[in-house]
């Protein structure tokens, strides 16, 4: 499909690519809604196959930011950026860093606070840093709310803990097997608060060191990035990159619930998530439970309080609850359950916005 069409089809606002020929950096912005407030979403940094890969993703994840931030109740629009390139490569040679993301942060300058940007896969805090040297649109620095990482994986715990109370009867994590595919930033700490409580678990990365520390440290067992989807096990939880929830891996699948922190983890989310509701499995839709890092650095824009935001952030479990429930009452895929969620409140903030205010 043609760019404006989709654009049209999805109701976005404005795609921007983004170029440095000096730092080699080549970005692009999508802004996707900003009816609730202006678009926050994180900065990834990938190698992208091809252009058209990275639109695609871009466009997909600002669309799942929108939604984001509406289910958490926060005044916050979608948006996101990718960049082309590979981060490690990108960190070793600190002056080209430096423009790399100081060119990056004016580009953001340029689009007078309609997006604002934080953390996504391949960046990090410091680099958040040398963006806020040209603007202040980018949140989740080392100086005030910190990586959201941590706070995603709490706020998937949660999530994880909703499911089970509402599939298996009880919010006990003490022998329920759980299936981790990624082990980085957030699904490391999803494991270290999952072991605690007894959980059992299964962890896979490409990355061996990552799989080996995270092995040491909660006792999982390791197994390859591809067998994770043949374990046996209560709760399989995608914390590694998106669409890994399609045709091939829901025939292996053997598990009862699928919650994790991936975003747009449905590679098509209107014909996976019906078949995960007609294989009668629970699907905590990954832009609710995995929010817990946007309502972090939400709090910085009205004044950052670790202990209001981790009360914002537990309210995942109700939510997560609350949908899985009108799922099965009403016998509707909780995805669309979630997207209605989104979609409703949306719709009634445009209308309190249409109230004329004399300035
Ligand atoms: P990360 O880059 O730190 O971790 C991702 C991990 O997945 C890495 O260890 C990587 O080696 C591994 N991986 C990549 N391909 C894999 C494969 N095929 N099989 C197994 N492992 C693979 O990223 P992160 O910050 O932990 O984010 C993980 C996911 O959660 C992403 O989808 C991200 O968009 C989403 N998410 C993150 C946050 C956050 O606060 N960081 C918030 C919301 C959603």
């Amino acid at each position: 499909m043609n760019k404006f069409d989709y654009m049209q089809k999805y109701g976005y606002e404005q795609l921007v690519y983004l170029h440095d020929r000096h730092s080699g950096l080549k970005g692009i912005i999508c802004i996707h809604n900003t009816t609730l407030g202006p678009a926050l979403g994180g900065t990834r940094v990938w190698e992208y196959e091809n252009e058209e890969d990275a639109v695609y993703d871009v466009l997909r994840l600002a669309r799942g930011m929108t939604k984001k931030a509406a289910c958490a109740g926060l005044n916050l629009g979608g948006g996101k950026a990718v960049i082309i390139g590979n981060s490690k490569q990108l960190r070793k040679d600190t002056v080209r860093r430096e423009a790399f993301w100081r060119a990056f942060g004016r580009y953001i300058e340029g689009l007078g606070g309609r997006y604002i940007t934080a953390e996504d896969v391949g960046t990090c805090p410091e680099d958040m840093t040398l963006v806020r040297m040209e603007t202040d649109h980018v949140l989740g620095l080392p100086t005030t709310s910190g990586d959201p990482s941590p706070f995603t994986a709490y706020g998937v715990y949660k999530g994880i803990k909703a499911c089970i109370k509402e599939e298996l009867g009880s919010a006990k994590l003490e022998g329920v097997r759980v299936a981790v595919s990624g082990v980085g930033h957030v699904g490391s700490a999803l494991c270290e608060l999952l072991a605690k409580e007894g959980a059992v678990l299964t962890i896979a990365d490409i990355d061996e060191e990552s799989v080996k520390n995270v092995a040491e440290l909660t006792g999982a067992k390791v197994v390859k990035p591809e067998e994770i989807y043949d374990v046996d096990c209560d709760v399989f939880a995608p914390c590694a990159l998106g669409a890994v929830i399609n045709d091939n891996s829901l025939s292996r699948l053997k598990c009862k619930i699928i919650a994790g922190a991936a975003n747009n983890v449905l590679e098509d989310s209107q014909k996976h998530g019906t078949m995960i509701h007609e294989m009668g499995l629970v699907y905590a839709p990954d832009y609710v439970i995995n929010a817990g890092g946007l309502i972090n650095v939400y709090q910085e824009r009205i004044g950052y309080n670790k202990d209001a935001s981790m009360a914002a952030i537990d309210q995942i479990y109700d939510r997560v609850r609350e949908i899985i429930r009108e799922s099965k009452d009403t016998n509707t895929p909780s995805y669309l359950v979630a997207d209605r969620m989104a979609e409703r409140r949306i719709e009634m903030m445009r209308n309190i916005n249409s109230i004329h205010l004399a300035k």
